[in-house]
């Protein structure tokens, strides 16, 4: 697919047990140990109680949107290419607290720029779908009402 995205570093990243999540297919969130709270993005102490013991959690991959964006020039060259595009927010069914970034597609190796974006509506259901790229399985997003 596409390439000169910017794309995680999977193995140093406080946040890489999420990618290598992402690459079963799973849409994990980042949970204290101690008290169970989640937390996203992931960093290594819990806010709540400040432990640092860490666990994963399978979530559903089912959520709404958030919020969204149409970004405009100047674009890096990857994506000035794509524009417009969407960038959305989505709020994890079991805790909209937990939010996630990323693009609403139409299937799983869809264009980032094939959806008009005024069709886009602020709490829409949508369920994860994993892309790859490179060596990357990016999250990204469906209309739950997609078969
Ligand atoms: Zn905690």
């Amino acid at each position: 697919m596409e390439t000169g995205w910017l794309l995680p570093d999977l193995e140093h990243e406080v946040g890489a047990e999420f990618w290598h999540g992402c690459g079963r297919g799973e849409l994990l969130v980042q949970a204290c140990a101690a008290c169970g709270k989640w937390r996203m993005p992931p960093r290594p102490m819990c806010p709540a109680c400040r432990s640092t013991e860490i666990r994963w959690d399978v979530t559903s991959g089912r959520g709404r949107i958030w919020s969204y964006v149409v970004p405009h020039p100047p674009l890096l060259p990857a994506y000035a290419d794509v524009a417009p595009y969407n960038a959305i927010i989505v709020e994890l069914e079991e805790d909209p607290m937990i939010r996630f970034a990323g693009n609403l597609v139409t299937s799983v190796d869809g264009a980032i720029n094939e959806i008009d974006p005024a069709t886009i509506q602020i709490g829409e259901p949508v369920r994860v779908v994993f892309t790859q790229i490179e060596e990357v399985s990016l999250p990204r997003w469906v209309r739950a009402s997609q078969s």
